[in-house]
């Protein structure tokens, strides 16, 4: 189960394995009862690679020394001085990069050049130009900035990621010998270890590592560095997600960590300032700045079911059960107890000129909001919008419902009525086309 909703890493995540029983850690190879830890929707906020790599070197993780171009011509000027073999990497909110395609002559994100001539034409390539990977939008990301280091010598990938599996209530260690740009396909290659967050990365769980991924004993020098390293840094930024794909082995056997991605729990703001100070600017996120000025909760997610619902707890709720129904939910928009028909014509605006949008949601539970109330101010949006453009289910419960949604029946709107929840996200997955 590899939803977009949720990260690579924690996709990779996504089917964990049932607990071995007590105790804090475990290797995982217990029979595949797979079962969704991870796959909750809450906003992830993550960096761009060459912020990532600055934590990194803070904690003293080894990274190459990159430097930060917004022009053609500084990619040639950089790569002169290096003077070697370097790579010139798209700084975009989105991994796969170096699978995905540019808009401009349909090769990947990540490039090696061998000269300053090369490196030139290839940043004109990709500067300004719209990056497209598995985990972009469909229309692909615009690429402002490159990142640009000396080529490493590898002869070794592998992948590392720390998380948190909720179902245990314990921070989980991920890591392969098969890391790189495929590690999708090589999940089984993945040993995964539990630890408790006080003690770190235990004794036991790198003797095992060291044996399934047969690292020499230098080499568990570094390996072991770099993983409690890794473990710090987790902790100390309170990430949700540290993922180092690939971390390379050199012909010197050294380690370098590559590629590094990181994701925080948004209720992380107030302590980690100076992370969340590197946040894209606002203009970025019109949708989000529009749902503010009509007091609307709005969160940009990564699927296509677009949801208006009442209440924080119903709109994650709402979000759980469309992915429970193999569905992702592009937004989480409460509209809270303002559902009047300028909230919800607001709302419905939002969430119809997201491109990527092609089924909607509508779950509300009236309480003090009556349901026929609701269901005008729907029939008022749908008809303010010249009608709605893609499949909607609309779940009323609560005052007034069966009125209300015998009104939208009757309205001759293509619009598809239930009262049971369940029945809602099923019918909003089945209808929306599904999301690769
Ligand atoms: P991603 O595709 O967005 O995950 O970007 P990565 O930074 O992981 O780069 C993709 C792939 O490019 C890596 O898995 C490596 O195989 C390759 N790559 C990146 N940097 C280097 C480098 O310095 N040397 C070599 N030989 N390969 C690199
Ligand atoms: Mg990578």
């Amino acid at each position: 189960m590899l939803a977009r909703s949720v990260t690579r890493a924690c996709r990779l995540t996504a089917c964990v394995p049932a607990p071995p029983g007590p105790g804090i850690w475990g290797r995982g190879d217990e029979p595949a009862q797979a079962r969704c830890v991870v796959k909750q929707q809450i906003r992830r906020f993550g960096l761009l690679e060459y912020h990532s790599h600055d934590l990194l070197k803070q904690f003293n993780l080894p990274v190459p020394k990159g430097f930060v171009v917004a022009s053609a011509e500084d990619a040639r000027s950089v790569v002169a001085q290096i003077n070697a073999p370097s790579v010139l990497k798209s700084q975009i909110l989105a991994g796969g990069r170096g699978k995905g395609k540019m808009d401009s002559d349909g090769r990947g994100g990540v490039r090696i050049v061998n000269s300053a001539d090369d490196a030139f034409h290839n940043a004109s390539n990709m500067l300004n130009h719209y990056l497209t990977t598995t985990q972009t939008p469909p229309e692909g990301l615009l690429v402002q900035k490159l990142y640009i280091y000396r080529a490493v010598d590898v002869t070794h990938e592998f992948y590392v990621a720390l998380t948190l599996d909720r179902s245990r209530g314990s921070p989980m260690l991920l890591i392969s010998d098969q890391g790189g740009v495929n590690i999708e396909s090589s999940i089984d290659s993945l040993n995964r270890y539990w630890f408790s967050p006080s003690t770190g990365i235990g004794d036991g769980a790198l003797s095992d590592i060291q044996a399934r991924l047969h690292f020499t004993d230098t080499d568990m020098v570094s390996v072991t560095h770099i993983l409690r390293q890794a473990f710090r840094l987790f902790c100390a930024k309170d990430a949700t997600l540290l993922e180092l794909n690939p971390l390379v082995r050199t012909p010197e056997r050294a380690f370098v960590c590559i590629d590094a991605k990181f994701e925080f729990d948004d209720s992380a703001r107030f302590r980690q300032p100076e992370i969340f100070a590197l946040e894209p600017p606002p203009s970025d996120r019109a949708d989000e700045r529009e749902a503010a000025r009509h007091g609307l909760s709005y969160v940009r997610l990564e699927g296509n079911i677009g949801n208006l619902v009442n209440g924080a707890g119903l709109a994650m709720a709402t979000n759980d059960l469309i992915s429970h129904f193999g569905g992702s939910s592009a937004n989480f928009l409460d509209i809270g107890g303002k559902a009047t028909t300028e909230t919800l014509i607001a709302a419905f605006k939002i969430v119809t000129s997201d491109p990527r949008v092609q089924g909607i949601l509508v779950n509300i539970f009236g309480g003090i909001v009556r349901c026929n109330m609701i269901a005008e101010s729907i029939l008022a949006a749908a008809d303010a919008l010249g009608g709605l453009r893609v499949p909607v289910v609309v779940r009323l419960q609560g005052t007034n419902s069966e009125e209300a949604l015998k009104m939208i029946r009757d309205s001759g709107l293509n619009l598809h009525t239930e009262t049971d929840f369940e029945a809602a996200a099923r019918e909003i997955v089945r209808q929306t086309p599904s999301y690769q």
